[in-house]
């Protein structure tokens, strides 16, 4: 079965409110085994809102609405199904008591802009808002291709939706599904190439009529291979994606670091635990990214020593020349010895100019009986510069750990 989450509220189209209860439903429905086909958001204007249900009706099985269930003139969401339907609104008599006995709970008497909420298109049924004066909608039509169509309109209020999805809506959705499905995720974690080239070493996964369906995502450099299979339970998705994942590491080797939320820095601490070894840090670059990203890798400092004089002593000539590979070296095997740790990880400063495919970091791993070289490019966006340089870095160290 295919959904549409649709959003209502000039609020989420101005760039005021981020439309969190898209995201929200749209995970719950992926859970339920129903896949998402549309996200839709609109203003609070009729017209608007009823040519977007025409459209969701026809073209997905199921529609979940968000917002526009309030007292207000820009509340719309029920004129906008009745208009989209071809059908009258209708006073339900049992939803009217419910929001008048709420306002009498609180000591007040029900405005009388109030009874609109209590209106529903005639075919469809209410869903019980045990803590709000919006009741929701549930009304099952017929598309154009005569393709039956179920739609829920639910407030737009986070918590009252939450509560209505999980007490009413996900039931009715799980017995609308002519076998039960569900929908799970797999993410492998990599870095050190571009997503084409990543791409391109995979032997055609990337297709979308495959399944698992696998696609990839990059956030800062860091690859992520999403792996979604459909079945009838989780241990059914999981052992569908088992040989896809098998061909993904045999195909990426190394440049796979991890899984799920795992990020570089889990990796490297996990590394560094299994051998038995500490890592110090005197980095020039990224100002404190590198060090907190370890720091709270390694809450309990088991691993990861901290630098108590970071740029101490600054010998005069490599104060002159702060990005120079002889900088890189010297602050490594300087943090390494200070700090007694296992190995020293040191990170020049910038170069002038980090702009342009000649833009190069210098950095330096000081291990037990010699010190390695390393050199970055710096070519990336300048809003991600410095967490490329800091990923680059430990991916240099984890590589040297495996
Ligand atoms: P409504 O049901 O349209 O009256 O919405 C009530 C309130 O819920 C709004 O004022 C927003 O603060 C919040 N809200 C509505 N839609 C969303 C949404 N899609 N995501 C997050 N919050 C929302
Ligand atoms: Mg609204």
């Amino acid at each position: 079965m295919r959904a549409e989450v649709i959003a209502i509220g000039d609020e989420l189209t101005t760039g005021q409110r981020l439309d969190t209860n898209t995201q929200w439903l749209s995970q719950r429905l992926t859970e339920l085994g129903v896949q998402v086909a549309f996200h839709t958001t609109i203003t609070d204007e009729l017209a608007d809102n009823v040519a977007a249900f025409r459209a969701a009706i026809n073209r997905v099985d199921i529609v979940v609405a968000t917002g526009g269930l309030g007292p207000t003139a820009d509340d719309l969401t029920r004129d906008a199904i009745a208009a989209a339907t071809n059908t009258e609104l209708v006073c339900d008599e049992a939803s009217l008591m419910h929001i008048k006995s709420l306002f009498a709970s609180r000591g007040r008497q029900m405005p009388e802009r109030n009874e609109v909420q209590a209106d529903f298109p005639v075919g469809s049924v209410p869903i019980f808002n045990p803590h709000g004066t919006a009741p929701g909608i549930e009304m099952s039509m017929v598309g154009e291709d005569g393709k039956r169509c179920t739609l829920f309109a639910l407030p737009g209020v986070p918590a009252e939706m939450f509560e209505m999805w999980e007490a009413t809506v996900a039931p009715r959705i799980l017995a609308l599904q002519p076998e039960p499905r569900v929908i799970r995720h797999r993410r492998i974690k990599c870095f050190g190439v571009g997503e084409s080239t990543l791409e391109a070493m995979l032997p055609d996964l990337i297709r979308r009529d495959r399944e698992p369906r696998v696609g990839i995502t990059v956030s800062d450099a860091t690859l992520t291979l999403r792996i979604t299979a459909t079945g009838r339970d989780e241990a059914t998705c999981f052992a569908a994606m088992e040989p896809t994942i098998a061909t993904i590491y045999e195909s990426l080797g190394d440049l796979v670091f991890g899984e799920e939320d795992d990020e570089l820095q889990h990796t490297v601490i996990r590394l560094l635990a299994e051998r038995n070894l500490t890592l110090a840090v005197e980095d020039w670059a990224t100002g404190e990214l590198l060090t907190g990203w370890l720091a709270a890798a390694d809450e309990e400092s088991h691993v990861y020593r901290t630098n108590p004089n970071p740029s101490a002593d600054l010998v005069a000539e490599l104060a002159a020349q702060p990005h120079s590979v002889a900088a890189a070296i010297e602050i490594a095997e300087r943090v390494r010895r200070e700090t007694q740790a296992d190995i020293g990880l040191g990170i020049a400063a910038f170069p002038a100019q980090t702009e342009g495919p000649e833009a190069h970091i210098y950095a330096a791993l000081a291990l037990p009986g010699q010190t390695r070289k390393l050199c970055f490019s710096c070519a990336a966006h300048p809003s991600i510069v410095h967490s490329r340089t800091a990923k680059q870095a430990l991916n240099a160290l984890r590589l040297a750990l495996v």
